[in-house]
């Protein structure tokens, strides 16, 4: 794909397809320019999201309205002056118990979509041909390789000791943001790690699966982990625990 702001926008506001938002997503990890110009997109939406504050629902809110509701139909003979107001506060009543609902849906499905987008990222890497951008069991040519490509330091370990060889890393657009994917092997799987800074919500690692595969997360400092692959749950916990 070439580069395109229309594109960025509309993959902002989730009105792509599953191709088109693979398609974004792999030029984001490759274009520099697109992925900033993506960056900055998302902080001007952030922005205006940060702008409308959200408040915690009174306790009895839904009392409230509908007690309203009942003196507005029982009373709009009353007052035709007063009606309209009383209406507004509904309405307004109604869209603050909507953006609550909604805010605390929100929080709980970040998690399922970022658990969902590194498992769909690790299927690509492994079936496509793109699994590492620098090939290497070396840690010290794989770390200093991501300089410039993130803006971040990513740790590199050197697990071969303990059964997890590295074959490299490369670069991905994940949660918004370029991260970095490390790729080992352990027997005949691969896994990979990602790795970017931020999501920080403690450090205890929280295990899923998606279609058969093992999802596992955690923090480190102000590092976010993601580990995926077709190994069992407890291989990527003593990966965690190599890399605490
Ligand atoms: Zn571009």
């Amino acid at each position: 794909m070439k580069c395109s702001h229309e594109l960025l926008e509309a993959y902002l506001d989730q009105e792509l397809d599953a191709l088109q938002i693979a398609a974004v997503q792999q030029h984001m990890a490759e274009c520099a320019g697109c992925s900033e110009d993506y960056a900055r997109l998302r902080r001007q939406k952030a922005g205006i999201q940060a702008a409308a504050p959200y408040y915690s629902a009174p306790a009895g809110l839904l009392d409230t309205v509908q007690e309203e509701l009942r003196r507005a139909s029982a009373g709009k003979a009353k007052s035709a002056a007063q009606t309209p107001w009383r209406w507004l506060a509904i309405a307004a009543s109604m869209l603050l118990a909507a953006s609550l609902s909604w805010n605390v849906l929100q929080f709980r499905s970040r998690q399922n979509d970022l658990a969902e987008a590194v498992v769909t990222d690790h299927i690509r890497s492994v079936l496509g041909s793109r699994l590492v951008d620098v090939p290497s069991s070396d840690q010290h040519t794989v770390k200093p390789w991501f300089a410039g490509k993130v803006d971040f330091a990513p740790e590199v370990r050197d697990l071969e000791a303990q059964g997890f060889s590295l074959l490299g890393g490369r670069v991905e657009y994940l949660a918004g943001r370029r991260v970095a994917a490390l790729v080992y092997r352990r027997r005949q799987h691969v896994i990979n790690l990602f790795i970017w800074p931020g999501d920080s919500a403690g450090g205890a690692g929280a295990s899923t699966s998606r279609n058969g595969y093992s999802v596992l997360h955690w923090t480190s400092g102000p590092m976010s982990y993601w580990a995926v692959s077709d190994i069992s749950p407890a291989d990527l916990e003593r990966l965690r625990e190599l890399y605490k």
